[in-house]
């Protein structure tokens, strides 16, 4: 069995097609999974692997288990290098689970040659995710400025990345700051030695630039396992010889980003109340197409709002007015609203529930071209689909690709899907994601 020479576990699945989408970018022939796999090894030839876990706001003990679970797999399909995919806004609360799971999977891998220390870097400057000072920037704000100290499961309202991780280890953590980065590999291979000989197993690592994250890549070399958001992954293909990074919506290796030509039908499902989602909303709306509310606090009197929305979607699909929508994205106060009545743990799967069933009937009424606007929201429209695996397609935005998949419900069809991460795309987004798979 050929080597597989990055293996990936990414805590949900917006994160993994983005990180997956960063991997072929750079040279790798990349498959994921959604979940670990039942077979002992994949039927494809691949030099990454990512496995989709839905792990970021689980209880920290599933988690870590899942985690393990997926790090036994891929340690069996011959993986050198293992990359825990967290979130570029670094979403966990004290309780978990970046901590705790980069913990257990440095324990776990203890044999490993190059164990014993990690990062923790979310950095994805394309996507104006920055460190500096070990200070994590949304944009031109610091993340607990930013929209996400309103996110409903894991508000982030603070800034400094090795407070947030210190208070979710008990291990010390430490801080390679840009001074160090931007003197390059040996630079940084130094400070992570100097780290480690003071009892330091993960350090933060400050980025503010793509030539940052080439550095920081090159120091990976070897190192059993990554803790990152996407963005340091486009630094790793370099240390297999492979190096063909792009930038840029059409960013994409040749032939690794090519999916069978779209058919049917158009759809959005959102269940992001992130900025950007909120503002895609808002120009899908501007544009006088077609949009469905789905009423949190109506799921939770019983009414049949699924059903509602796929009669109301039935005679707009395909009449010309262009893709619908149908989203529970609604502004912070009204989150907050249904949150004090419902709890905001129910009110999310309250959603989530309903939007995965409403994606599942959208398929039945022949839409095989699906984006999916969240990540908890995206991991629920996925397995809904009874999704295993998915082939990388061309990017919309930066850390979001189309993909194509084969679903196990609605007689077991074949669609085109992207998962968006709640603050990632233009306001166009919507728009711009079918004129994309149009053109490609
Ligand atoms: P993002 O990628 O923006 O973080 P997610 O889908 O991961 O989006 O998380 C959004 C969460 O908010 C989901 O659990 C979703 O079900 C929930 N949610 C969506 N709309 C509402 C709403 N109107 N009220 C309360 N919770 C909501």
């Amino acid at each position: 069995m050929p080597r597989v020479l990055l293996g990936c576990i990414a805590d949900d699945f917006t994160g993994a097609t983005d990180l997956a989408n960063n991997l072929v970018r750079s040279g790798l022939r990349t498959v994921q999974t959604i979940g670990v796999p039942e077979g002992a090894a994949l039927p494809v030839e691949a030099d990454a692997i990512v496995v989709a876990l839905k792990s970021r706001t689980i209880p920290a003990s599933l988690a870590v288990a899942q985690s393990l679970q997926a790090l036994a797999w891929l340690r069996q399909q011959g993986a050198g290098q293992i990359y825990f995919k967290v979130c570029s806004t670094f979403d966990s609360t004290p309780a978990g689970n970046i901590g705790p799971v980069t913990d257990a999977l440095l324990d776990a891998l203890a044999d490993a040659p190059g164990s014993g220390f990690t990062i923790a870097c979310p950095a994805f400057p394309e996507n104006q995710r920055t460190i500096y000072k070990g200070h994590l920037f949304v944009g031109d704000v610091l993340l607990s400025d930013s929209g996400m100290r309103h996110h409903p499961l894991t508000p982030m309202t603070d800034a400094n990345l090795v407070r947030v991780l210190q208070a979710q280890t008990p291990h010390p953590v430490g801080l390679v700051d840009h001074e160090v980065v931007a003197r390059g590999a040996a630079a940084i291979r130094e400070r992570f030695a100097a780290l480690q000989a003071r009892g330091v197993r993960v350090a933060v690592v400050d980025a503010i630039s793509n030539a940052d994250l080439m550095h920081i890549g090159a120091a990976l070399k070897g190192m059993a396992l990554v803790t990152a958001g996407s963005g340091v992954a486009i630094g790793l293909a370099q240390n297999w010889g492979l190096h063909t990074v792009q930038s840029g919506t059409q960013g994409g290796s040749q032939a690794a980003d090519q999916l069978p030509p779209a058919t049917g039908l158009q759809a959005v499902v959102s269940g992001s109340c992130s900025q950007a989602t909120l503002q895609q909303v808002q120009h899908h709306r501007a544009l006088g197409r077609p949009a469905f509310t789905v009423d949190p606090l109506a799921l939770a009197t019983g009414t049949d709002v699924v059903a509602q929305a796929l009669a109301w979607a039935a005679p707009r699909l395909g009449a010309g007015q262009g893709p619908v929508l149908l989203q529970a994205t609604a502004e912070p106060a009204a989150v907050l609203a249904v949150q004090a009545q419902l709890g905001a743990a129910r009110a999310g799967e309250l959603v989530e529930h309903a939007l995965a069933r409403i994606a599942v009937g959208l398929v039945g009424l022949g839409v095989r071209q699906l984006v999916v606007a969240g990540g908890e929201t995206s991991g629920a429209v996925v397995q809904a689909l009874g999704i295993r695996q998915m082939a990388i397609g061309p990017q919309i935005d930066p850390g979001v690709p189309w993909t194509a998949v084969h679903t196990t419900e609605q007689g077991g069809q074949t669609l085109h899907l992207a998962l968006k991460s709640g603050n990632f795309g233009t306001a166009d987004f919507f728009a711009k994601a079918f004129t994309r798979l149009a053109g490609a």
